[in-house]
């Protein structure tokens, strides 16, 4: 959309709550420019990476951040040079958004997870607008926007880009979550006003998703009752290209520096977890190096063995899986919407009963007549 010289793409949601983009023929004149710099499909080279461990010294910025807040310290900096910060935020309806900011407030509406598709349309444009005009930028977001972004951005004019992305899970439906929020506000009978993907009141590694209603209370739930986020880690509802996304991984990120959660802390690093959040920073390019170097005060980095990395962090390489129930919590989706209980059934530890089932329909024939027999008896 944003690379479009005529406005003739715009974004419009699909049956699942994805956006997409939709050409208007009338507007086309067919310069092949989208497909020509579609990064969807295009291989990418491995690089040399140089990895460590890290943590903002700041106790506040830590907690508002997902992992270590190395996102903040970069931001902080780019703003320092009089640069413009781009990353994900919530709107006023919660709907979520790649923004632009000028200012540390606004920064601080970016730091956190979102675990939705966030739209980084306009973002991108505007992003490409001041990156030709020379103005230091630093762009975050998931590695497909990113490669999106540098699409757009090409040669001398990427000179002041820092870009940051993160090892990506799979980005869930804006529709999905929309609707999930419709059906908090229709059983506490008030608005929800704000929502954490992340909340780390009970550690970084135990996380919560709280939403904030208008009253002041919460509503929390852990990583397996909380039905949003319990459907987002089963992967219940992610964009189908994120169970493809076999590029965007290990030593191919196309962002200066990739963050990550070093999950395995307790085991890779038992002495730095004080359990407020750790982040793995993976430097991918001399200007990522740079940009570490100069944040380095406000940071308490380690190094770390990369041997264990993969097996605590898997998704640094491995794509994620579609659940097997994706289709069929879409279809009741169509019908409903979002329904939190139907959510936890579908997501629920297959029974007893349906445990034996299955068993029994994988025997051979023979086993099976047998099994039939005695249970004819
Ligand atoms: C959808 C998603 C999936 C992730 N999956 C994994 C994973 O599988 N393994 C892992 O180790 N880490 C994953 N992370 C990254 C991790 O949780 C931290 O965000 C990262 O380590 C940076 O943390 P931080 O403390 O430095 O900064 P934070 O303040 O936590 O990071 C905020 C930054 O993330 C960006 N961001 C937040 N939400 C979105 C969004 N929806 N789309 C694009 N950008 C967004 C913001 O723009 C901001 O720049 C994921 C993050 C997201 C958003």
């Amino acid at each position: 959309m944003s690379i479009c010289p005529t406005g003739a793409i715009t974004m419009r949601p699909d049956e699942e709550g994805f956006l997409y983009p939709v050409v208007d023929g009338e507007k086309c004149i067919s310069c092949d420019l989208c497909e020509k710099r579609c990064p969807v499909g295009a291989v990418h080279e491995a690089h040399a990476v140089q990895t460590m461990g890290a943590q903002h010294k700041n106790t506040q910025v830590r907690e508002h951040s997902s992992s270590g807040g190395i996102f903040s310290a970069l931001a902080h900096d780019v703003l320092a040079q009089g640069g413009v910060v781009f990353g994900a935020a919530f709107d006023d309806h919660l709907h979520v958004e790649h923004v632009g900011a000028m200012d540390a407030s606004e920064v601080a509406g970016m730091r956190g997870s979102k675990y939705v598709q966030s739209d980084a349309t306009e973002a991108i444009r505007n992003a490409a607008a001041l990156c030709s005009r020379g103005i230091p930028v630093l762009f975050s977001g998931t590695p497909c926007q990113i490669d999106g972004l540098l699409a757009k951005v090409r040669g001398k004019e990427r000179e002041k880009l820092l870009t940051v992305d993160f090892v990506c899970h799979g980005v869930p439906s804006p529709g999905v979550f929309a609707s999930y929020l419709a059906e908090l506000e229709r059983k506490h009978g008030q608005r929800v006003t704000a929502y954490a993907f992340r909340d780390k009141r009970l550690g970084w590694k135990n996380f919560s998703a709280v939403a904030t209603l208008e009253d002041g209370s919460e509503v929390t739930g852990t990583q397996t009752d909380e039905p949003f986020l319990y459907g987002f880690l089963q992967n219940l509802y992610l964009r189908p290209a994120c169970g493809q996304c076999t590029q965007l991984r290990g030593n191919r990120h196309p962002a200066d520096i990739t963050l990550a959660d070093l999950w395995g802390a307790q085991q890779i690093c038992p002495q730095r977890d004080d359990d407020t959040g750790l982040s793995l920073v993976m430097i991918n390019t001399p200007k990522g190096q740079h940009a570490i170097r100069r944040v380095k005060q406000q940071l308490t980095t380690f190094s770390v063995k990369t041997d264990k990395l993969l097996r605590f962090n898997p998704g640094i390489e491995e794509t994620a899986k579609m659940h097997p129930k994706r289709e069929a919590f879409f279809r009741g989706y169509a019908r409903h919407g979002f329904e939190a209980d139907r959510v936890m059934k579908l997501l629920a530890p297959p029974g007893t009963v349906e445990r034996i089932a299955k068993r029994i329909a994988h025997l051979p024939a023979g086993a099976l007549r047998r099994v039939r027999a005695v249970l004819s008896k």
